[in-house]
């Protein structure tokens, strides 16, 4: 690999970047005070970027040092691990697999994990009719992580859809992978509101738990929907909500009814849990 390293940062040579493209550059990096400039071949620079120096490094596979950096997630009782990982699981964790880097949710992101910890808190395996399990919705499923971290943690029933067709078949391979069944965690294209939202059983037509990672302004939006597609008494779960924007969401619960708000902060984001009233 060809790289000409170059003193100075983005911002002190900002004019003598586009000499670099025009010279055939095919990356530029900023890296410890230098800029790193890669090039498929050694060429001629105009005398103003000059200065710098050609070095021949040794290629990096990336997809090795990625791999070998990802740590294993844990949140309450589940271990969420990337399939080459599953030895790492502790005893006494409860697995879960998930392939990284197709669809978001690989628990790596601090929403992902304050959600999964709070359904963990929730005790989903004595929730719902007859205390036997949540009947959980996951708005935003992505690789499906909360729907199927749910499953794992008792539901009954977890139901994840996105609004982006790509996932889905993303999140029923997980599902597949962690020997999850379709009567016990589905997943479809939809969002609240633009599609019918299908129900595990005849005759129910309630969720007792709603879980979100989306963002603060579509919370606000989406608040009247979550509620109506709760059991009196069931609970939301919504997070991707930046800490500044809490009083949107606390408002927007507050006037469809929900009670007992709690929330957790970590660094910039948030997690709110809230009651529908019964
Ligand atoms: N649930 C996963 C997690 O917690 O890691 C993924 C969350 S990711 C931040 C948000 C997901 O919501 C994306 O997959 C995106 O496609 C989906 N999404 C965005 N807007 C949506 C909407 N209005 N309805 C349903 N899904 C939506």
């Amino acid at each position: 690999m060809l790289v000409y390293h170059l003193p100075g940062t983005f911002q002190t040579r900002e004019p003598d970047l586009d000499l670099l493209w025009e010279a055939g550059a095919t990356g530029l990096e900023e890296r410890a005070g230098a800029i790193r400039v890669y090039f498929s071949e050694r060429v001629l620079l105009p005398p103003a970027v000059a200065d710098g120096e050609w070095h021949e490094e040794p290629d990096q596979d990336w997809q090795a040092e990625f791999r070998r950096t990802l740590r294993p997630v844990r949140a309450g009782r589940v271990t969420i691990v990337a399939p080459w990982q599953r030895e790492e699981v502790e005893a006494g964790q409860l697995p879960l697999v998930i392939e990284p880097g197709m669809a978001f949710g690989t628990g790596h992101h601090v929403t992902t994990r304050l959600a999964v910890e709070a359904l963990d808190d929730l005790g989903l395996e004595t929730r719902g009719p007859g205390a036997a399990g949540a009947r959980v919705l996951d708005v935003g499923t992505g690789s499906g992580v909360l729907a199927l971290a749910a499953a794992r943690l008792g539901a009954r029933f977890a139901y994840g859809v996105d609004i982006d067709p790509l996932t889905v078949p993303i999140a029923r391979e997980n599902a597949e992978v962690n020997g999850l069944l379709p009567s016990q965690v589905r997943f479809e294209e939809g969002t609240l509101g633009l599609s019918p939202l299908t129900f595990p059983e005849e005759g129910v037509d309630a969720y007792d738990v709603v879980v979100a990672n989306l963002y603060a302004e579509l919370h606000d939006l989406l608040a009247a929907e979550y509620a109506e597609h709760l059991a009196p008494g069931g609970v939301a779960v919504l997070t991707g909500i930046l800490a500044d924007k809490l009083g949107l969401v606390r408002a927007a619960l507050a006037r469809e009814g929900f009670a007992e708000l709690r929330e957790t902060v970590e660094g910039d984001w948030a997690l709110l849990t809230a009651r529908r009233r019964g």
